[in-house]
């Protein structure tokens, strides 16, 4: 049988135990692997022989990258049983290992995660190699775990109640130096000398029993004063209720794992972690962001067409307009190290375009997160022009002109001439049909829409999408160069609003509609945010602007005209020049200190003409009010395979409007409800319109009891 662990005896009586688990890219801790080293450990508790084992991984570059990916879709819906024998596991290895009768050194050479993390932090020292790409992470929140094989309970006691909150609850990864520098690692060394270091450190350890002193330390409770941990945890508490409202339960469990066993023996401690992961573990938030990371997984590995097609390779990008989005789009591409030319009309334009590329890396570099290196590379790999003859040698242009048709196709003639052969054109509309627009374009088949979200470097989702004409290659181009500059791409079959767009119109106009019924901006707002929204729709109009909202509205309202709902008060705002925060007024009023919003009596007269209604809403009303034509008009986009997956319905709304992570998504939140519970909800609402109508797939989901996702974990959905 092939085995993950491997022991060889070093000169001098060291053990060196390297992980390399056969025929695998990566090294993971599935039962197996774990079963294998239990042995190993057992073994090793009777060498009296040796004075000192280092481990090590096999796989360059990588040390343990966590979990099985299979095991973890396990999770979900788990048994009692089987996730008590899975905390067990590792609780009891991990300490088997901190008992072994001489020390224990990491050599953590590559990324280490989740339960590699835990691993090493159950021996007495760890090394780490000083290069990018050597990383420590305990990334469990991110799927609503915590680190519970020891993680919560080890962490503080090596560097702190502080970092170790920052580490566990923001599950961001630690670089080897400043894992150094937190007392993570004992030291972060060149890769050359790793080897003899841990040597050497096994030496210092063995002197007078060192480790036998460090082990007695660090089993002790942590001894914080009760003012100490009462302030850090109601700050830590604070802070995760401010980012999560609550809706995230297991950064909370890890806070309580952390108080109510620091100031316990270890020992102790570790089963009051087991306690508190039992609470979180298999629960459905925990479930939700699990099937999350398999959809990303799956997402980030989709070639977003029929298998055999291959991408063009692309070496140089253009541009066209260094407006808002022209920049963001140029930036993300020579911040990726994709070359991008950037055209405008005139210099002021390209000036301005160019400090808005700037800005993006100055304000990381303002928080520690490029450096003005970064930024002199970024600006060296974008040029500029005020015609199109640079773009003759670019693979992908990219059109980011005012939304304007007749603009964007007179430009696209242009291009006839300049384009070199089988270059892709793409454009950045936001409502404009990318089959109609096909036809002005140098090549139908070479056009697609490749559509960016604002702001640029800060939103990941990128819709491609596919035009009658367009071709498979141009699609994997697209779907390619999206995620060569840090994007998540969905394929998205032309429609309008195409797919982020028209699930988010329906539930804008509703929240204008429910002002005219009687429900105040706040009640509305309040309801989306409990729901989990990082926003409500009557603040996200303020934002976007009342014109863009007003516009997309009609674009998408005149395609869906059954069921669309006439909202004449944008109209009115937009044509007195309340455009939102923009303009300083819109549904709030922004002219107050710092910009900040306040509900406006002007506004209130505008609605005065457009009340139907001064009726009470409870929130729950208004959720379903708002949630529940986002959802139908989610159940049409599958039924017309405007996408081909729901997993692409959730990870496009997630990414592209902040729709709840932990609800895992829009139609797998309709499926955790149920279809025949929905159309309970949908029936005293259906006399409000054919919004409310339920669509053919639902109820055929409710008579065959089926959901849109129907395997439990999505792992291999
Ligand atoms: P913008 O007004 O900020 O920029 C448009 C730029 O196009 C201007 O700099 C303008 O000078 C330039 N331009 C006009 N005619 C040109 C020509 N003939 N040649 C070269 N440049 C020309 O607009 P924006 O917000 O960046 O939007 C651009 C496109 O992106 C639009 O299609 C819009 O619908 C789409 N979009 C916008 C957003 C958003 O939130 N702003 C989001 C997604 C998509």
């Amino acid at each position: 049988m092939s085995t993950a662990w491997t022991l060889d005896i070093l000169d001098g009586g060291i053990g060196l135990l390297t992980i390399d688990l056969p025929d695998r890219p990566v090294n993971t801790l599935g039962r197996q692997v774990m079963a294998e080293l239990a042995e190993h450990v057992a073994t090793l508790a009777d060498r009296e022989d040796l004075g000192g084992l280092l481990v090590a991984s096999g796989k360059p570059g990588q040390f343990i990258a966590g979990a099985d990916l299979n095991e973890l879709g396990m999770l979900v819906d788990a048994s009692e049983d089987a996730i008590e024998e899975g905390l067990a596991s590792g609780h009891e290895l991990f300490t088997a290992i901190g008992e072994l009768p001489f020390p224990v050194v990491a050599l953590v050479d590559g990324k280490c995660l989740g339960g590699g993390t835990e691993l090493i932090l159950a021996m007495d020292e760890r090394l780490a190699v000083d290069e990018p790409g050597v990383e420590i992470v305990l990334p469990e929140v991110k799927i609503g775990l915590f680190p519970a094989w020891g993680g919560s309970q080890r962490l503080p006691r090596l560097v702190g109640l502080h970092h170790a909150i920052d580490i566990i609850c923001g599950g961001a990864p630690v670089a080897a130096r400043r894992a150094a520098e937190l007392g993570l690692v004992f030291d972060a060394v060149s890769r050359d000398v790793l080897l003899e270091e841990g040597r050497r450190i096994i030496g210092w350890l063995s002197e007078d029993d060192r480790y036998r002193q460090l082990r007695a330390d660090r089993r002790a409770p942590m001894g914080l004063s009760d003012d100490q941990a009462h302030f850090s945890f109601a700050v830590a508490a604070g802070q995760v209720m401010l980012k999560t409202k609550g809706q995230y339960p297991a950064p909370l469990a890890a806070l309580e794992s952390m108080q109510q066993g620091l100031n316990l023996p270890l020992a102790e401690g570790l089963e009051v972690e087991k306690a508190c992961a039992r609470q979180i573990v298999g629960s459905e938030v925990s479930g939700n962001m699990i099937r999350l990371f398999f959809m990303q997984t799956r997402l980030g590995r989709d070639a977003g067409g029929p298998p055999g097609v291959d991408a063009r390779d692309v070496g140089r990008v253009g541009v066209i307009g260094a407006g808002l989005m022209g920049a963001g789009i140029a930036t993300a591409c020579a911040r990726r190290g994709v070359t991008a030319t950037m055209t405008d009309v005139d210099n002021d334009r390209i000036d301005a375009g160019l400090k808005g590329a700037a800005s993006v890396v100055e304000s990381r570099i303002k928080i520690g997160r490029a450096t003005p290196e970064d930024l002199g590379r970024m600006m060296a790999m974008l040029s500029t022009a005020t015609s199109h003859a640079p773009l003759t040698d670019c693979d992908v242009v990219i059109e980011a002109v005012t939304e304007n048709e007749d603009l964007k196709t007179s430009i696209y003639e242009q291009l006839a001439d300049v384009l070199g052969d089988g270059a892709i054109l793409a454009t950045n509309t936001s409502t404009i049909s990318i089959s109609r627009m096909a036809a002005a374009a140098p090549s139908p088949e070479r056009f697609a829409g490749m559509h960016f979200f604002n702001p640029v470097d800060r939103m990941q989702l990128v819709e491609v999408i596919r035009g009658e004409t367009s071709s498979d290659e141009t699609i994997a181009t697209l779907v390619g160069l999206a995620r060569r500059v840090g994007k998540t791409p969905i394929v998205v079959k032309d429609c309008p609003g195409f797919l982020v767009n028209r699930i988010l119109l329906p539930y804008m106009a509703e929240s204008l509609q429910l002002l005219r019924e009687g429900a105040t901006p706040d009640q509305i707002d309040r309801a989306a945010t409990k729901f989990g929204m990082p926003m409500g729709p009557i603040a996200l109009h303020d934002l976007v602007g009342l014109d863009t909202a007003l516009y997309a509205g009609q674009v998408v309202s005149a395609a869906f005209a059954d069921r669309a709902i006439e909202i004449p008060i944008l109209g009115d705002l937009v044509a007195a020049g309340r455009l939102g925060k923009k303009s300083g007024e819109g549904i709030r009023n922004f002219t107050g200190r710092r910009g900040k919003p306040v509900n406006d009596p002007a506004f209130d007269a505008f609605l005065a003409p457009h009340r139907v209604d001064e009726r009470e809403f409870s929130s729950q009303e208004i959720q379903d009010r708002l949630f529940l034509p986002m959802y139908l008009e989610a159940t049409r986009v599958m039924e017309e395979e405007i996408v081909r997956e729901p997993a692409h319905v959730d990870m496009g709304l997630i990414l592209g409007i902040g729709f709840p992570p932990f609800r895992g998504g829009l139609l797998r939140w309709g499926d955790s409800l149920g279809a025949g519970p929905l159309l309970e909800k949908l029936e005293p609402l259906r006399e409000l319109g054919a919004r409310y109508e339920p669509t053919d797939s639902l109820t055929e989901m409710a008579a065959g009891n089926t959901t849109w996702h129907d395997t439990p974990s999505g792992a291999t959905s």
